[in-house]
Order: C-alpha cells, then sequence, then structure tokens
C-alpha cells in the first residue's frame, strides 16, 4: 500500500528525453550538463549520470551528490551569485570542470583560497529579456547575477593578477521556462560579439557555456512530452560562432525532468463552497510550492474516474489561501478518487518542505510499480473498507 501523496516518475518517458537530446546534439562539440536543482532524486541522478551528461551545481552539497551519484569531477561546474568559502573550497578540492564566478570580489577570495591552480570561467550578464516570468528571469542588469558585460575586461584584468587561476571560459543563463527562441538567438549575437572582443585582444577561450532554461510545455504535458530540443539547439548551431578546439556547454534542467515526474494524490473531501466546489486534496503547497509561489499552471486529471465532467478548485490542505492548484476541469470526482498533477518533474520535490510538521513526500518509479498497478490496489481497498 503506497501512501498518498507521492511523486511518481515516468523512466521511460526520461530515457526518451535523454535521447531527444543526444540526437540534437550530435555531431556538435555540444556538452550538456544536469542542473541538478530541478531535481536531485538519487535514482534519477544516477539515471542522467549513466547517461553520460555532466553536472550543473548551485551548492556545494550538490557537488558532492553529484559526485556520489556518479558524475565525473571534470564534467562539474558550480555557479551562484554567493557562493560561501566552504563552498567554493569543496569546488576545489574536488578538481570540478569550473566555478563560474559571478563578481570581481568572488575572483579575489577564489584566489585567496585555492592553493592551487582552479579553473574558472566568467558568469556574464547580457542584460538580454528572456521573456518569461519575472521570478525566473536571470540575465537583466536588474537581476543580481552575473557580471555586466562593460566590466569583463576588468574581471579579466583582476584573473591576470593571480597566476593560480586558469581563465577558461564564459558563462550566461537567461532564466528559465524560455518558450521562444529568440532569447536564445539574441544570447547567440552578443557571445559572438564578446568572443570577437576578445580575439581583438588574442584571447581564445576553450569553453562557452550558454546556461539553460528551455521551457516545457505545462498547458499540454500529453502533447508534448518532450521539449522541442531541436528548435533550441538549432538556434546555436545556426548563430554561434564556435571557434576551433572550443566546446559548448549547455544546462538543461527542467526540460531533462519536468514532464517525467508527476505529483499524485488522494481526494480528500469535495466541498460545496458558495460559489465553488473544492476538491480537497491529501498534497498541498508543502509538496508542490510552484502555484503558490509562481501562480504557475499543472494540468490536473482524475486517474479513478472517466465519466462526466464539472470544474472543480484543486486545493491542499494547509492553512494558507495560496495551497491552491487552480480550477481543474475533472470527471466526476469523489473522496478517495486519485488526481494525477503532471509536469511536476522539476522544481516540485525538490522544493517541498515539512510545513506543519508533513512528512515530505516519497518518489515512486515506474520501474517499480505501474500507476494502474496502484490504482488497482487502492480499488480494491475502497471497495472492501470505507476508511482510506
Ligand atoms: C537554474 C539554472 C539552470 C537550469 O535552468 P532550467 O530552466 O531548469 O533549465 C542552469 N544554469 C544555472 C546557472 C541555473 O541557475
Amino acid at each position: 500500500m503506497i501512501n498518498t501523496p507521492f511523486y511518481y516518475y515516468d523512466l521511460n518517458l526520461l530515457d526518451k528525453t535523454l535521447q531527444s537530446i543526444d540526437t540534437n546534439i550530435k555531431g556538435n562539440p555540444f556538452k550538456v550538463h544536469y542542473a541538478l536543482k530541478a531535481n536531485a532524486e538519487e535514482k534519477i541522478l544516477k539515471i542522467i549520470s549513466d547517461h553520460g551528461f555532466g553536472a550543473d551545481c548551485v551548492s556545494g552539497n550538490e557537488i558532492n551528490k553529484a559526485l556520489e551519484c556518479g558524475f565525473n569531477h571534470n564534467e562539474v561546474v558550480l555557479a551562484g551569485v554567493g557562493k560561501s568559502d566552504n563552498e567554493i573550497r569543496t569546488a576545489i578540492d574536488n578538481n570540478i570542470h569550473s566555478i563560474n564566478c559571478e563578481s570581481i570580489e568572488e575572483i579575489r577570495v577564489i584566489a585567496e583560497i585555492a592553493q592551487k591552480e582552479v579553473n574558472i570561467a566568467l558568469r556574464i550578464n547580457p542584460n538580454i529579456n528572456a521573456n518569461t516570468h519575472p521570478s525566473i528571469t536571470t540575465g537583466t542588469s536588474k537581476d543580481k547575477f552575473g557580471i555586466p558585460t562593460q566590466n569583463l575586461w576588468e574581471a579579466i584584468e583582476e584573473i591576470k593578477k593571480y597566476p593560480n587561476l586558469n581563465f577558461i571560459g564564459l558563462h550566461f543563463h537567461l532564466g528559465s521556462q524560455i518558450t521562444d527562441m529568440l532569447p536564445f538567438k539574441k544570447l547567440s549575437d552578443e557571445v559572438n560579439s564578446i568572443q570577437s572582443y576578445l580575439i581583438s585582444k588574442e584571447i581564445k577561450l576553450p569553453h562557452l557555456n550558454m546556461g539553460g532554461g528551455i521551457g516545457i510545455d505545462y498547458n499540454s504535458p500529453k502533447d508534448n512530452p518532450i521539449p522541442n530540443f531541436e528548435d533550441y539547439f538549432n538556434v546555436f548551431k545556426t548563430h554561434l560562432n564556435v571557434l576551433e578546439n572550443q566546446t559548448v556547454h549547455f544546462e538543461l534542467g527542467r526540460s531533462i525532468i519536468g514532464q517525467s515526474g508527476s505529483l499524485i494524490s488522494k481526494v480528500l473531501y469535495v466541498k460545496n463552497g458558495a460559489n465553488i466546489k473544492f476538491a480537497i486534496i491529501d498534497a498541498g503547497m508543502t509538496d508542490l510550492i510552484r502555484p503558490a509561489l509562481y501562480n504557475s499552471f499543472h494540468a490536473i486529471e482524475n486517474i479513478s474516474s472517466d465519466r462526466g465532467n464539472e470544474t472543480y478548485q484543486v486545493v491542499g490542505p494547509i492553512c494558507e489561501s495560496t495551497d491552491t492548484f487552480g480550477n481543474a476541469l475533472l470527471t466526476d470526482t469523489n473522496r478517495g478518487d486519485y488526481l494525477k498533477i503532471f509536469s511536476a518533474g522539476a522544481y516540485g520535490q525538490v522544493l517541498s518542505s515539512n510545513y506543519n510538521l508533513r512528512d515530505s513526500p516519497k518518489s515512486i518509479y515506474s520501474d517499480q510499480y505501474q500507476l494502474d498497478e496502484i490504482l488497482l490496489e487502492q480499488n480494491e481497498r475502497k471497495s472492501k473498507n470505507k476508511h482510506m
């Protein structure tokens, strides 16, 4: 008997998603790193490291986790606007591929801490608006991330002062859930112009890191389970001037794991409000905070019933008015039914909390249980026993 709520991961879809990336980068000097912050479940990390991707980390603990789960130290990168001294030490001690520096001050701190040679890249803020949700926009001059392009030369001069720092590349990251390809084209143009400038100064870097951010289709997850990697990588194949012996890195999080995970929850009560019919479920904002945090939409289906349809507001049990998953057109919904909340694989389980001392949602994988088996088990229990 599996307790709800739980995250359910479709490993078959994850595999197809990884293969689609392979198909679209084949023959190009491209390297994909998985952004651990989207989902750091061990089983998922092991699958992705086995697949041969690198790791994009934003904390010291993520570096340690990546290494534990099989990622090669030489394929781990660290970004973050406020790296602590301990996190910098973790990166240096483990000889990771590069520390992506976000300020001139940070260059000095790394040089001071490092007792050996360290590879660093500069994260440049290209001032490009990614036309996504303001809370997940990172590449405009109003955002705290990266070094402004106009300070690039100053940063390079700073690096030159320290013989233990190897300047190996440039890093960019525009934001997340970007579905329009134009910002990525603008980024390529901007990187081309920065590269021409560096070449005029006789600097040729071995690495360019274009960050992550390609979005997923939250509205139609069943029609578009795999993101359009073809259009995404084509932008860079077409517009980015890649130098000889240069590697282009990508840091994909949401697009790798987003559609492979869903949150499965049970209906506790169906309640008639004054004007609204509420489906009160046993998952809340402590399990999946995106709707409360960003007002984001997740498709929802009642997977226990296939008759009728009606609009319900699907809400969690927590004493916060933002603890709602929004309105959903569902089949007839009753106490004990299972709801599937789609597209919850990224920034779902990792952002769960124990507020109200609630349990952390567990993970169930498609190679352990098929969703219909779980449903069947539940239906048998329901017919024998009224309590759930
Ligand atoms: C969050 C983040 C990513 C991953 O973003 P996705 O939208 O999940 O692809 C990549 N790089 C950096 C530096 C990040 O902070």
